[in-house]
């Protein structure tokens, strides 16, 4: 029987781990931490009983997600939870732009943009399953669905600023611009729409779900699965070096691509480590978790039923604040994402107590302190939050640092810049082969990127299955 090592057990190595023990081989998976999950782990703080998403909680690319389908995870207790509005923008004033699940009735909220709104995401979001695989995996392929994809490629390439031009209302330009800049990147240069659109057309099919109960739940489904099939995972073990590992037949590893050169070492042919070396981190994510009672007064009425919000006022200062960030300054009123996982999920809630997650994005290494930033951005939305808070804790660059994979605080794992996110970690058409035979790379910073959609670790331990069948 074939042996597998997985180093690290986030969603994608966790993924990968079960579809390899599925097929048959023997996994062990070695993960730094005490916990298993990296970046979709809940735990418990604030209050006793409140459990708060420590990075991802918010998952439209993950529901449709044909790694996380494929294993079945609902057999193990995964649930996903729907808000009633996916996501709002709110405005100085009490107006807001509001996503809903369905195209037609975001459109209608949109006024003179909803012919827009309908155009750009209407088809897309229609057919978003059948041409899924083209965009969830390497870019630089002959796609399976070419007029489809040309579709809705075609204003991925525009800068995400021009494109928002074509927006009338300033609730239209914010709802889209607002969600561009979850790619952490100045929204002015080539490609930066296409995480947004990729977002928002993923959201219109199956929307902006949240995991019952919390995002950890996406790990503990992952490691029954592996369980199942006679996998095992040993937490506490950082590894150093590609000698320490267990005897294997293939590893698959779910790491940054610049902790390579060191891990391993002279197997590694000397161009791949260069590229590898070259890999770039961007902005980071400045975190604060509020315990809040009754929840956040938002003036305006979307926002109180909606999972998400986007706290950024007008489409101008997004794009301003994600310039200022990008060149390594801190904004006054930076762009805050707030998160209500409770509003889908009321298991989420103790009593009237619920919790609030709201990260802005900072410089990479930011070393101050952002709590009262985040906290006055959401006040100048919900006048009478401040009064809420039961209790908060943040988290800076420095602590999600913590997990090797979040370079300076970045949570993408890696920049989401032109060359990185057209090729991935180095310019290649496998860009989960690293060069040394049978040593794949399965983490975040491969194609699709970011997110807790396991695909990375699907496509590389595909890889890793056609070597182990020659
Ligand atoms: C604040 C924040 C908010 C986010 N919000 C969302 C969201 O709402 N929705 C969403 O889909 N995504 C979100 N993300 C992104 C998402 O969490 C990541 O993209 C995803 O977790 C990446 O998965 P991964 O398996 O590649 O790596 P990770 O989840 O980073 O896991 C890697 C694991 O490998 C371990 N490891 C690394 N190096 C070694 C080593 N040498 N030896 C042993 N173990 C090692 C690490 O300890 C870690 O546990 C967010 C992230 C953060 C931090």
């Amino acid at each position: 029987m074939s042996e597998a090592t997985v180093v690290g057990s986030g969603p994608n190595g966790l993924v990968a781990a079960a579809v390899l023990a599925r097929a048959g081989v023997t996994v062990t998976v070695l993960e730094a931490g005490d916990e298993i999950g990296g970046g979709t782990r809940t735990i418990e703080a604030l209050v006793p009983g409140l459990r708060i998403d420590h990075c991802s909680a918010v998952h439209p690319m993950a529901i449709g997600s044909t790694a996380l389908r494929d294993l079945d995870l609902e057999r193990h207790g995964l649930r996903w939870r729907l808000p009633e509005i996916d996501c709002a923008h709110p405005l100085d004033g009490g107006g807001a732009g509001l996503l809903h699940r369905s195209v037609e009735e975001t459109a209608a909220g949109l006024g003179a943009d909803g012919a827009l709104w309908r155009a750009l995401f209407g088809g897309p979001s229609r057919h978003y399953d059948e041409f899924s695989a083209d965009i969830m995996g390497p870019l630089l392929r002959v796609p399976g669905h070419p007029l489809r994809i040309a579709r809705f490629g075609a204003p991925t390439v525009l800068p995400a600023e021009v494109l928002a031009r074509a927006f009338r209302t300033e609730q239209g330009r914010a709802l889209f611009l607002g969600t561009a800049a979850h790619a952490f990147r100045p929204l002015n240069r080539p490609l930066s729409s296409a995480i947004g659109m990729g977002i928002l057309t993923a959201g219109h099919r199956h929307g902006w779900g949240v995991a019952e109960g919390g995002s950890g739940a996406i790990p503990a489904a992952l490691a029954a699965v592996l369980a199942e099939h006679g996998g095992r995972i040993e937490t506490g073990v950082h590894v150093r070096s590609w000698r320490e590992l267990p005897p294997s037949d293939v590893t698959l590893w779910d790491v940054g691509p610049d902790q390579l050169p060191a891990l391993l070492g002279e197997l590694l042919p000397a161009r791949v480590a260069r590229s590898y070396r070259r890999f770039r981190y961007g902005p980071a994510a400045f975190k604060v978790d509020y315990a809040v009672q009754d929840g956040i007064p938002w003036s305006a009425a979307g926002a109180r039923r909606a999972g998400t919000v986007h706290v950024a006022g007008p489409a101008a200062e997004t794009a301003h604040v994600e310039r200022e960030v990008h060149a390594g300054r801190m904004p006054e009123r930076p762009f805050v994402l707030v998160g209500q996982q409770s509003l889908a999920d009321p298991t989420r809630a103790v009593g009237d107590v619920h919790p609030v997650y709201a990260y802005a994005h900072v410089p990479h290494g930011y070393t101050g302190d952002a709590t009262e930033a985040v906290t006055a951005q959401i006040e100048r939305f919900a006048p009478g939050f401040r009064d809420r808070i039961v209790a908060t804790t943040s988290t800076d660059p420095a602590a999600f640092s913590g997990n090797p994979n979040f370079v300076g605080g970045n949570i993408l794992t890696g920049a989401k810049d032109l060359r990185q996110l057209v090729f991935g970690p180095r310019t290649t058409l496998q860009p989960y082969d690293t060069g040394a035979a049978g040593h794949y790379l399965c983490s975040a910073a491969t194609p699709p990127g970011p997110g807790a959609h396991g695909m990375c670790g699907a496509h590389a331990a595909a890889r890793a299955l056609a070597r182990l069948a020659r």
